[in-house]
């Protein structure tokens, strides 16, 4: 329905790997998942983009070592010139003061701060880009004021003891997939000073439900019978892996609820599991196929607060929504409410991946279901 396909597989001849906020090779791992099934290699050192002297603990972060992660990302312009705004519109928190860029990429946080008057920049990059932000600031002539430091932030010395800014952009799919936030609460913990300002320092994570049948038919029902075979067993698979695109807003039937407000300034690295109650109302007699999440991130220590949500009735931006199919349709009249329980938590083996439960209640007029439980895994 009006949906825009995925863009999944643009970037397959890329070697992406998985984790980016910004592409949706995602869906890449699961064909080195396939190769490992068959018993093939998917030994890093095969990969094209991985020096010899990396370990499979940087396997995560060579996909942002290519450009065309980055080229999405600083196209994103809902992402990309908030962050410049927050930054432009308000030079009086970067004035004189020392700013952490975590996860500087190809520096271009880094850039508007030293533009708008920071005494010095860390810009802490731990892809292969950073040899690329270091020519980039040196080209733009902030290498004064800009110092990139490659290397993972929870590894590097800084050559200073302490920061009065971190900026960041380390938002992932559903807000937390990549789990790049605990990296930023590292760098809160060890380098902010006293009462320093985070930024962005809210985070809101939202659920509604929608209408989807013909989506759900062409992703999920499809492997029900292919050609006359049954691949059910695939189907099972699709349903439990989030999908990443955009919604019509159209399709929303019910309520929009925030289910978790993150306190970046705040909240310790454990707050990035939760279980939070949730209720939605039906707006109109509809079905439901599946359940839609969003996030929010709010810079509130700006003059005026700047904020930029991913939600479907906002402009697009490369996150779009998350999309939870459920089992069952749900035929939901007016008025009725939808009450249940969603649960996130990092990947015990995997921290970088997500595990997300949800259960839920309908009693209705013409539809009743108790407690049903739905798990899904975001890798
Ligand atoms: N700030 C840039 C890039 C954002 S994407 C921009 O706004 O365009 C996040 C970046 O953080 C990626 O380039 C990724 O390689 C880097 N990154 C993720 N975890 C990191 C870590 N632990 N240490 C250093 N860099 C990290």
């Amino acid at each position: 329905m009006g949906r825009r396909k995925s863009k999944a597989f643009a970037q397959e001849n890329q070697s992406l790997v998985p984790c980016s906020s910004g592409t949706d090779s995602v869906r890449v791992e699961v064909e080195d998942e396939a190769m490992e099934e068959r018993g093939e290699s998917v030994s890093l050192d095969d990969s094209p983009l991985i020096g010899a002297d990396n370990t499979s603990a940087d396997y995560y972060f060579d996909s942002y070592s290519h450009f065309g992660i980055h080229e999405e990302m600083l196209k994103d312009v809902v992402r990309t010139k908030t962050y410049q705004n927050v930054i432009y519109q308000n030079k009086f928190l970067f004035k004189n003061k020392v700013v952490l860029d975590v996860g500087a990429g190809t520096g271009i946080l880094s850039l508007f701060c030293a533009k708008a008057g920071a005494k010095h920049v860390y810009a802490v990059e731990c892809s292969q880009m950073a040899d690329m932000a270091k020519e980039i600031v040196q080209t733009n002539g902030y290498s004064d004021v800009i110092t990139v430091l490659k290397g993972k932030v929870e590894e590097i010395e800084l050559p200073v003891a302490r920061v009065d800014v971190i900026i960041s952009e380390w938002m992932g799919y559903f807000l937390l997939f990549e789990n790049m936030l605990n990296t930023v609460l590292y760098a809160r913990d060890k380098w902010l000073i006293n009462n320093g300002v985070i930024l962005p320092d809210k985070a809101l994570l939202f659920l509604t439900a929608i209408e989807d049948a013909e989506y759900k038919e062409d992703k999920i029902e499809f492997w029900n019978d292919v050609y006359g075979f049954d691949m059910s067993c695939i189907r099972k698979q699709a349903m439990a892996e989030p999908l990443v695109d955009t919604v019509d807003p159209k399709q929303i039937v019910t309520s929009d609820i925030m289910i978790k407000m993150m306190d970046i300034s705040e909240m310790t690295s454990g707050d990035v599991s939760f279980t939070a109650p949730f209720k939605l109302v039906a707006e109109r007699n509809d079905f439901i196929h599946a359940f839609v999440a969003y996030f929010n991130v709010q810079f509130t220590q700006c003059h005026r607060e700047i904020s930029f949500s991913t939600g479907p009735r906002s402009k697009v931006t490369h996150w779009k929504q998350t999309v939870l199919y459920l089992d069952e349709v749900l035929t939901i009249c007016e008025d009725e409410v939808i009450y249940g329980n969603m649960t996130v938590e990092p990947n015990k083996k995997n921290p970088r991946d997500l595990e997300i439960t949800i259960d839920y209640t309908l009693n209705g007029k013409r539809c009743q279901v108790s407690s049903r439980t739905q798990h899904y895994k975001m890798r």
